[in-house]
């Protein structure tokens, strides 16, 4: 059997390989998700680009973790292969409103973003993966239920930016007599970096 992944702990359901990646077999950590995600984002119509506030998603680790209810994004977390592309970049929608409570043969008119995701899950504590279908009438009740999006955006933003690694590095460029002991806990991250995931697997 498949080793459990962290993320497998939150998703509640098997680990495993990928069809998509059958030469991928280990665990890896969700800071090594770093495949193009800009595509898939697309396809769902949520927005890319390199504007960290406008896009729905930075990384493939972020949006793997959102969907995995994992909204105070943790990049140590590891990941198996299954899990990674099933949330991930072969993530597919289903075809009916997926919003919670949904009543009616309403189809899917709009698609559920990450802030949105954060919001539902904050208010309705039920996940709805980004890149879900909403139909109108739902979109509606979320309206009431969520009337300020932003505080959800600026709080998904705002995990974000204290994990994003450009910025981490360019702050450790920054600080680097820095000795306060958040900025411990900083590099402590990064030396983590060249860890070898088979050494945790055996204990
Ligand atoms: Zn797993
Ligand atoms: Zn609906």
């Amino acid at each position: 059997m498949f080793p459990r992944c962290n993320v497998g702990i939150f998703v509640k359901t098997q680990c495993g390989t990928s069809s998509h990646y059958q030469n991928e077999l280990s665990l890896v950590k969700l800071f090594d998700c770093n495949r193009d995600i800009s595509g898939h984002l697309h396809s769902l119509r949520l927005p890319t680009g390199q504007n960290q506030t406008k896009c729905d998603t930075q990384t493939e680790g972020q949006l793997i973790s959102r969907r995995a209810g994992v909204f105070d994004y943790n990049r140590n977390l590891s990941i198996c292969p299954k899990h990674r592309y099933d949330l991930g970049i072969y993530w597919r929608p289903r075809t009916t409103c997926q919003f919670p409570g949904h009543v009616g043969k309403g189809k899917p008119v709009r698609t559920v973003t990450s802030p949105m995701s954060y919001g539902i899950w904050c208010t309705q504590t039920q996940l709805v993966h980004a890149g879900s279908g909403i139909c109108r009438k739902c979109i509606d009740v979320f309206k009431e239920v969520v009337p300020d999006i932003t505080v959800y955006q600026t709080g998904l933003n705002s995990i974000t930016d204290s994990n994003d690694s450009e910025k981490e590095e360019a702050a450790e460029e920054r600080s680097f007599n820095f000795t306060s002991d958040s900025s411990d806990n900083f590099y402590n991250l990064r030396q983590r970096t060249n860890v070898s995931y088979h050494n945790e697997l055996d204990e």
